[in-house]
This record gives C-alpha cells, sequence and structure tokens, in this order.
C-alpha cells in the first residue's frame, strides 16, 4: 500500500500508476456480520458507533469490467455512515445480500463485513476492460449513485431505476478505505483547488442538495423564491443555503445555537433562526402536535423574510414535518428527503389541501446532477463545508459526533493521506477563494 500512497503523493503519470501491484487486501472501516444484534433493545441515542465501527484487512474484490478501483486519498462521513454503524433502521447486510443475488458481480458484495462510506476522494488505479473515459492516474471525486445502466428504467432519470442504490450503504467496498470499488458512471473529476480531505466531503450531501433545490427533479427553485432551510450548518442544510444564496433566492436557514448563526451570517445567510433560543415545542407530547408553535415559526419567518416560504428544506421529519407543512406559503412546495427525527410523519392535511401545497420526495442524484453539483465546486460556485478532519482508525469517533449532532458541516476522514493540505493542483484558484473554502474549519 505504501507504493500506491507514495506514487500518488508524488503525482505519479498514468503509466506509472497502471504498473503498481494491487495489494490482495487493505484497511478499512467495517461494520460486522456477527455484530448486527449487538445494539438490540438499546435505544437509538445510546447505540455507540465507536463500538461497532473497526479498522480491519479486508480481501481486495475482483474488478468487474465496468468498475475501477480508487486509492482513497479521503473520505467522509455521512449520516448512512451512522445508520450503518448502529444498524437502523434495518442492518445493511439485508442490502448486499440482496445485491448479491442479482448477478455474478453482486456477489461480491455479499461479505460477514461491511466497507462503509459513501464518498471518496482519490486516484484512479484501475479500470475494467470496459471503462472508456477513465483511466489510471485520474484524480478523482465519487458520487454515490449506484446503478446498473444496462437497466432500461436507468435511462432518463437514473435515481428512478428499479435496482438503484446508494453506494457504500447499500453496496459494499465503500469509501471509507485505503481502496474503493466503484463503478465508471460515478467517477467526477476531482476540484483541483481543494485537498484531498476538501474533495472528499462534497459528493453526497452537495448533490442532493443540488437536486433537492436547483434540479427539476426537485424544487427548481427561481430567482426571488424565499427557502426555509432545517439544518442550515448541517451536512446537506450548507449546501442547500449556497445553492438558494448563487439562485438569486432567499434562504431562512435553522439552527440550534448562536455559534450556527454566526456560520450562517458568514455564509452570507442574512435569516435565521435559532429554534433552541426560540424554544419551539412543535409536539407538546409523544402523540400530539401545537399548532400554535407551528403559527409561531411561521409568523417569526415572516417577520424576517417578508414572506413565506416558496420552499421548505426538509430533512428532520417526525419532529418538524407538521410545521414545514403549515410554513410553506399558499401553493408552496415541502421537498424532503429524510427522516432523522422519525420517519412515521403526521401533518395536518387541511393545511396542503386547501392551500395547494405539495409534499415531494427527493433522494441522492442522477449523474447529471451530480456532475453539476461537482461543477459547481470546481467552479468556485459552491464550497466544501469541511469542518474537522479525522484518521481513518478514528471513523467511528467523527461518526458518534454526527449521530449526536456535534458536527459543523461535514466531517473528512483521511484514508492513504498521509496529512491534511495535499492534492491541491490549481494554488492560484485557491488562493483566491480561501477564506470561503475554509469558513467551516475556522468555525470548529
Ligand atoms: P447532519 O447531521 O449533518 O445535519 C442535520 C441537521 O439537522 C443538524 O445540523 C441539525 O441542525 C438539524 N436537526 C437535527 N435534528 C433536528 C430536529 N429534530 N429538528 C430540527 N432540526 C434538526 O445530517 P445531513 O445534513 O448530512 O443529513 C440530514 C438527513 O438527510 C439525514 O437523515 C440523512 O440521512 C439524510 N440524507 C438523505 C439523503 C438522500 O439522498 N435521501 C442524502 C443526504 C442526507 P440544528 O441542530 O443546528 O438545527
Amino acid at each position: 500500500m505504501d507504493a500506491i500512497r507514495d506514487a500518488v503523493l508524488e503525482g505519479a503519470d498514468g503509466d506509472v500508476v497502471a504498473n503498481l501491484a494491487m495489494p490482495e487486501s487493505f484497511r478499512a472501516a467495517v461494520v460486522r456480520a456477527d455484530e448486527q444484534d449487538m445494539f438490540e433493545g438499546i435505544p437509538s441515542e445510546e447505540k455507540d458507533p465507536r463500538k461497532s465501527t473497526h479498522i480491519d484487512e479486508v480481501p481486495l474484490p475482483e474488478l468487474a469490467p465496468d468498475e475501477a478501483y480508487v486509492a482513497v486519498m479521503a473520505s467522509s462521513i455521512n449520516f448512512n455512515t451512522v445508520w450503518t454503524s448502529i444498524f437502523e433502521p434495518l442492518p445493511t447486510f439485508q442490502f448486499l445480500k440482496r445485491l448479491a443475488k442479482e448477478s455474478v458481480w453482486g456477489a461480491r458484495h455479499d461479505q460477514p463485513f461491511h466497507v462503509m462510506g459513501s464518498d471518496a476522494a482519490g486516484v484512479v488505479l484501475r479500470v475494467g476492460s470496459a471503462v472508456r473515459l477513465w483511466k489510471p492516474g485520474d484524480a478523482v471525486t465519487v458520487h454515490c449513485n449506484y446503478v446498473d445502466d444496462q437497466d432500461p428504467s436507468s435511462h432518463d432519470d437514473s435515481m428512478l431505476a428499479s435496482n438503484q442504490r446508494i453506494w457504500g450503504f447499500e453496496s459494499n467496498f465503500g469509501g471509507l478505505a485505503e481502496i474503493a470499488l466503484v463503478r465508471a458512471n460515478q467517477l467526477m473529476p476531482k476540484p483541483a483547488h481543494l485537498t484531498w480531505e476538501e474533495a472528499a466531503v462534497n459528493a453526497l450531501t452537495n448533490s442532493t442538495s443540488y437536486r433537492m433545490i436547483v434540479s427539476p427533479n426537485g424544487a427548481q427553485m427561481t430567482q426571488g423564491q424565499t427557502v426555509l432551510v432545517w439544518g442550515a450548518s448541517g451536512g446537506i442544510g450548507a449546501y442547500a443555503c449556497q445553492y438558494v444564496l448563487d439562485g438569486g433566492g432567499t434562504p431562512v436557514g435553522v439552527v440550534s445555537s448562536p455559534d450556527r448563526a454566526a456560520l450562517l451570517h458568514e455564509m452570507g445567510v442574512e435569516h435565521v433562526i435559532d429554534r433552541k433560543a426560540e424554544g419551539y415545542r412543535f409536539w407538546s407530547d409523544e402523540h400530539t402536535q401545537d399548532p400554535g408553535e407551528w403559527r409561531r415559526l411561521g409568523k417569526k419567518i415572516r417577520e424576517l423574510a417578508g414572506a413565506d416560504p416558496d420552499i421548505v428544506f426538509e430533512h428532520p421529519g417526525r419532529q418538524t414535518m407538521g410545521a414545514s407543512v403549515f410554513v410553506a406559503k399558499r401553493g408552496g412546495l415541502i421537498i424532503t428527503c429524510a427522516a432523522t427525527s422519525g420517519y412515521t410523519i403526521e401533518y395536518d392535511n387541511r393545511y396542503l389541501w386547501m392551500n395547494l401545497k405539495t409534499i415531494k420526495g427527493c433522494h441522492f442524484a442522477n449523474y447529471r446532477e451530480a456532475w453539476a453539483a461537482n461543477q459547481a465546486i470546481r467552479d468556485g460556485k459552491v464550497h466544501p463545508t469541511l469542518s474537522q478532519v479525522f484518521p481513518l482508525d478514528q471513523t467511528g469517533e467523527a461518526t458518534y459526533q454526527v449521530h449526536h449532532n456535534l458536527h459543523e458541516g461535514k466531517l473528512g476522514v483521511l484514508c492513504l493521506a498521509p496529512e491534511e493540505g495535499l492534492g491541491v493542483t490549481d494554488p492560484g484558484r485557491r488562493e483566491r477563494l480561501l477564506p470561503q473554502i475554509t469558513l467551516f474549519r475556522r468555525h470548529a
């Protein structure tokens, strides 16, 4: 593995990289199948990713014709890393078994371990015989839409493919590892002005927010619209705010501390609501919501932005959905991609139909959308929200931080990169964009 790391660090050319010997095994952050019941009967909050996440040596799988091995310099923690490591809502080994039934190549994924991670930045080491657009030595980031492009249903919008999966969550051999196994149609060029760790944290959350805010498959926001963004300094929220600002909209960001509010102001988000300071209690008990509290939030948004939200960027789920449906403007859109606080949702349907509102489901991004989101980063229009970096063997700790909402923006993980700050090949652009690139680090 040292030879691979050294070649990447030296910027070795494609011929040199193509001739590097592939190791038989590599280090990876995994959960183990024989531990999938370890948290049974324990409340979610107490399920500790530090106990279930291991750094194991795992065998290198065979390379399929449409795949590439990527030397992973850095990766990131996503909320799906939390779900994997606490085995909720169900152990991911069930996904791997289902994938294994699809083909001989799928069978490689059914292992007693699951290599986690749905983000990566690194260098292509090998490509399969059917790969045309990428070659060894290419510096890449990896998006996590894992689709079979021979399946007719994957065309048009590949997120609608019948067998669409999230790589590193519903497939094995993800990004929190020294080597990742990816399909060629997951590869995108690494932004040259970013370090490995800055380049690694974007693809999953940035692409998701792009689809939700910008894409016709999502809200397709237009100039002048008001957008309520829950968790506005978090993984997807901080990219959502950037897309709203870039597109001429007005974000109203919701956060839970003065520090987070200050971070948003520095990003250019003028209207910020500190939900803790406001003390919203949308649920008066486990079974009853309080419309008075929805109204109080709506009034606050009107005070700040002078309008009801055209779009609500929704993902906390059970705790906030009643309020989200209520505060959206007449004819407005609630776009949702998650349910962190609970997926059994309750809202008052009268406010939806009588006011002609729409709830729209959204999930990750197709290749075109992920590519556009990556291009926005390459162009310096959107910036990484990296706040902290952990070594691979601290993956469990980093996941714990996300599980308990202790982080800002994104947490990076160094895999083969020996230290932070490496991988920049366009120092001029970096110099110009440095204040925005490092904003979240300064606030961490
Ligand atoms: P983060 O943990 O980074 O951010 C979530 C933010 O939500 C937090 O910063 C917090 O902000 C806010 N939040 C948490 N709980 C509540 C609550 N009860 N009420 C209001 N706000 C809350 O996670 P991500 O942004 O990365 O992901 C958010 C969700 O979206 C996750 O469930 C994730 O699995 C999902 N997701 C789905 C994707 C898809 O493709 N479908 C893709 C990416 C993520 P604060 O406390 O400051 O208000």
